[in-house]
């Protein structure tokens, strides 16, 4: 009797990446590594790879935790995951992170833009009116919220940017976050100057995807290598926390994916680097979703290959979100990059726990692991955490004079879309867009349905429902 070629690992929803219906799909294991396989009834079916690594993949689902909910919902449910965004009643884990979109309009004209932003007029800034509401929607849904990103467009050339920012200070939100392209940044040192006024507690998230002018051109439009040094120098001069973002695509920048570590690691400024992987599907020719994808596992090796700072061991899961989140903890002290793990003696972990999962099984470290590792604690917060770790275990000498400037983290931060979208993954989505409506609505679904002009718009705009037949 034949056997499959594949394993039969489990079953979840998704959506045809050519009409956005919800499909069924199966997660099989096939040649060392994971795949959904869909089928459509109009579009027939569809494989997908979503991870090439199968142990790590099943790490991930033992890196659960009961979700925390926010303290309102906004949408109800209605027609189902993932068409009642958001956030309706069944979505399972709060807003870790909330970016809040001050303007249209940028300096730069990506040709990867999600937002579809860029320089015309035409595009808007919206009004200190409009996102003050922004802002009081997230605070009503989280309390305090851990994170909250002002985005864009390019949130630095609104005129009222100064005035937004002390709108956002005056909120109780733990973490502010600036996500920019550099350009000011760059440019204008009278701004890093005033921007400096406002550091406490808040984080620059600057675009930094590569060092090469062809991957910057094919990325940005432009070869921006020396106005990135400048931003980088002014926030050094000015040491005003940042995290480095780089958007990496398979065979353009997935190359330099160490190198960026190590001069993250040099900059005076630099608390980590965030690595997001493209899906450049309608781009590339040729593409292939069920060879061409660029996985967060590939990325995760990446990091392990390229650099020499962490182990396997060192690159986890995030319990919030763990099919999209990795990240990996190190202390930067003296010149040297100590991971997490580390710090601690193996054999300390061994006579706490006679199990490598020791998190699994000792109720306390799980706690302030999770903790540790949730993404809603910015660096600050994080090395309080961190001592707070260290200590709960003995023979550990903590090191003294630990500070935020020590932490220095590597997260890789992949987003579902219409191929490798999975209804059991999206619910534990943390990282969240506020709608100027009121809506919080996962990064994933806004850019796929929720955002005007994408993709699956007319399916979920209440306005457009009956016309297109979805109801
Ligand atoms: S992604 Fe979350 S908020 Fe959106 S429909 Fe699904 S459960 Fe609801
Ligand atoms: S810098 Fe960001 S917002 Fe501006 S065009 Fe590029 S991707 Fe879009």
């Amino acid at each position: 009797m034949p056997t499959r070629p594949y394993l039969f690992y489990g079953l979840t929803n998704s959506v045809c990446s050519k009409c956005l219906a919800k499909v069924e799909a199966k997660i099989v294991f096939q040649d060392e590594a994971v795949y959904l396989h869909k089928h459509c009834t109009i579009h027939g079916r569809e494989d997908v790879l979503i991870a090439d690594d199968i142990e790590y993949y099943k790490l991930c689902q033992e890196f659960i935790k009961p979700g925390d909910i926010p303290l309102k919902f906004n949408t109800p449910i209605d027609r189902g995951c993932p068409y009642d965004c958001g956030l309706c009643p069944d979505h399972e884990q709060h807003s870790c992170l909330t970016l809040v979109e001050i303007t249209d309009r940028c300096n730069l004209a990506c040709p990867i833009c999600y937002a579809d932003s860029g320089p015309s007029p035409k595009l808007k800034h919206r009004s200190l009116e409009v996102i003050e509401r922004m802002l009081d929607q997230v605070v009503a849904n989280e309390g305090n919220p851990d994170v909250v990103q002002i985005s864009g467009g390019e949130p630095t050339i609104h005129p009222e940017f100064f005035e937004i920012l002390k709108l956002a200070k005056s909120k109780p939100i733990k973490h502010l976050m600036v996500n920019s392209n550099g350009v000011r940044i760059a440019r204008d040192r009278a701004f890093v100057e005033k921007l400096a006024q406002h550091k406490a507690g808040l984080e620059i998230y600057l675009q930094f995807d590569s060092f090469e002018a062809e991957a910057l051109k094919e990325l940005r439009g432009e070869d921006l290598r020396e106005l990135r040094q400048q931003a980088i120098d002014h926030l050094n001069e000015f040491n005003i926390s940042t995290t480095l973002v780089a958007t990496v695509k398979k065979g353009l920048n997935d190359h330099e994916i160490g190198k960026i570590i190590d001069y993250g690691l040099q900059q005076r400024c630099v608390r980590g680097v965030t690595f997001q992987p493209i899906q450049a599907a309608g781009r590339l020719q040729d593409f292939d979703p069920k060879r061409d994808r660029y996985t967060l596992t590939e990325v995760r090796r990446s990091i392990l290959t390229q650099t020499h700072h962490f182990k396997p061991e060192d690159i986890l899961p995030v319990p919030c979100h763990p099919d999209c989140l990795a990240m990996g903890y190190a202390l930067k002290i003296k010149g040297q990059v100590i991971p997490l793990t580390g710090l601690v003696d193996p054999t300390t972990f061994l006579k706490v726990v006679p199990n490598s999962m020791l998190y699994e099984q000792n109720a306390d470290l799980k706690q302030k692991l999770f903790q540790l590792l949730s993404t809603g604690h910015s660096p600050e917060s994080s090395a309080t955490t961190l001592k707070q770790l260290l200590c709960c275990l003995p023979m550990v000498a903590v090191p003294n004079g630990l500070s935020y400037e020590n932490v220095f983290r590597v997260i890789v931060m992949q987003f579902l879309d219409p191929y490798n979208f999975d209804v059991r993954s999206v619910k534990r989505s943390c990282i969240h867009i506020a709608h100027p409506d009121g809506r919080i609505i996962p990064f994933d679904t806004f850019n796929m349905f929720y955002r005007e002009g994408a993709q699956g718009y007319d399916i979920v705009n209440p306005q457009q429902r009956q016309a297109v037949g979805v109801l």
